[in-house]
């Protein structure tokens, strides 16, 4: 069993887009700029935005975070997302999920500039992601491709069962993993709530997704000897030996379904990093883009 190093792949991407930074400075252009919006005090997105705002400044970007508060009106958030449209200065604009119940996730992700979507959830960018045209791509999504790239993972024909339909995370990822990509080509079976024999079918994967956010769902009798498994979900669960008061689980009992493998993401250290390095890439692309580029 291998070990997919999240950490370790995305200190190298970011290390990369470091240097990129450092020519564009040199060059006397512009840095990319990533403005993070934050409505309310939920603690995880808290920390989500936290990292993401600290890696811009690891890797030399410029970032602006906008807190705002819980009972911030719809109406507020739209304005302020019209503003960041409408500012030549910032590249790329993330409102960070889930928003308060009386705001419209919906609305809200379709009032970003699709150039400027950097988390890549717009309709636009969702339909050409659908149909292989360049796009931002949803960053976790994204962020799995680059680390099964690194590792040279062969999906070529291969089973892949996605546990999870999210627009963020599952749907994408099936959409993805069987496109005629060096990362795709596989058959994708799409998983959720509703289907019936989920055991059987993650006991054929060849690789297998899980994104439920359920903890440690994923058990060794679900897991074919040699299976690839990627584990995105992330929960807090009680512990007290714990400072923090809490422990992350992934949604496989890692413990037991490692041996079985031949690859398999931990957590934490897993695709959490490589969602935050996927979105710096996305980042760096929409200021490529918006400085004369023609990816998007
Ligand atoms: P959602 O809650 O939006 O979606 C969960 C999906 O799992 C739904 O499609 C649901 O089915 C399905 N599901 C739930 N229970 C079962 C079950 N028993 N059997 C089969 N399918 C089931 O979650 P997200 O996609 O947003 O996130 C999933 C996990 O990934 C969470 O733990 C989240 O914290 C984590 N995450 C991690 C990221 C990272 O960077 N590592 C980034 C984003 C998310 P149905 O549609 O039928 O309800």
């Amino acid at each position: 069993m291998e070990l997919l190093d999240g950490q370790l792949v995305s200190n190298i991407i970011k290390e990369g887009l470091k240097l990129q930074v450092g020519q564009l400075t040199v060059e006397g252009k512009k840095v990319p700029h990533l403005a993070a919006v934050l409505v309310g005090n939920n603690g995880a997105s808290e920390t989500y935005v936290g990292a993401k705002v600290k890696t811009c400044s690891e890797i030399g970007f410029r970032s602006t975070l906008l807190r705002l508060d819980a009972d911030t009106s719809e109406n507020r958030l739209l304005n302020i997302i019209d503003d960041l449209n409408n500012d030549v200065d910032i590249d790329g604009i993330l409102v960070q999920l889930p928003l308060p119940k009386h705001i419209s996730d919906e609305k809200v992700i379709n009032a970003i500039l699709p150039s400027k979507d950097v988390d890549g959830f717009h309709p636009i960018n969702v339909g050409k992601m659908v149909q292989g045209l360049p796009a931002f791509i949803s960053a976790t999504p994204h962020g799995i491709l680059l680390l099964l790239e690194h590792y040279k993972i062969n999906t070529k024909g291969k089973h892949a069962v996605v546990v999870g339909r999210s627009n963020i995370v599952g749907r994408p990822m099936s959409v993805l993993l069987s496109s005629n990509t060096p990362t795709g080509n596989c058959t994708v079976t799409l998983c959720h709530s509703h289907t019936p024999n989920l055991s059987e079918l993650c006991r054929q994967a060849d690789i297998i997704v899980a994104a439920l956010g359920k903890p440690e769902f994923v058990t060794a009798d679900m897991v074919k000897e040699g299976a690839v498994i990627i584990d995105v979900g992330i929960t807090r669960v009680p512990d007290s030996s714990k400072k923090s008061g809490f422990a992350l689980k992934g949604d496989v009992k890692f413990d037991e379904v490692a041996p079985r493998c031949s690859y398999i993401t931990p957590v934490p250290r897993g695709v959490g990093p490589m969602t935050i390095a996927a979105l710096m890439k996305n980042t760096f692309m929409a200021c490529e883009e918006r400085s004369g580029g023609s990816l998007i």
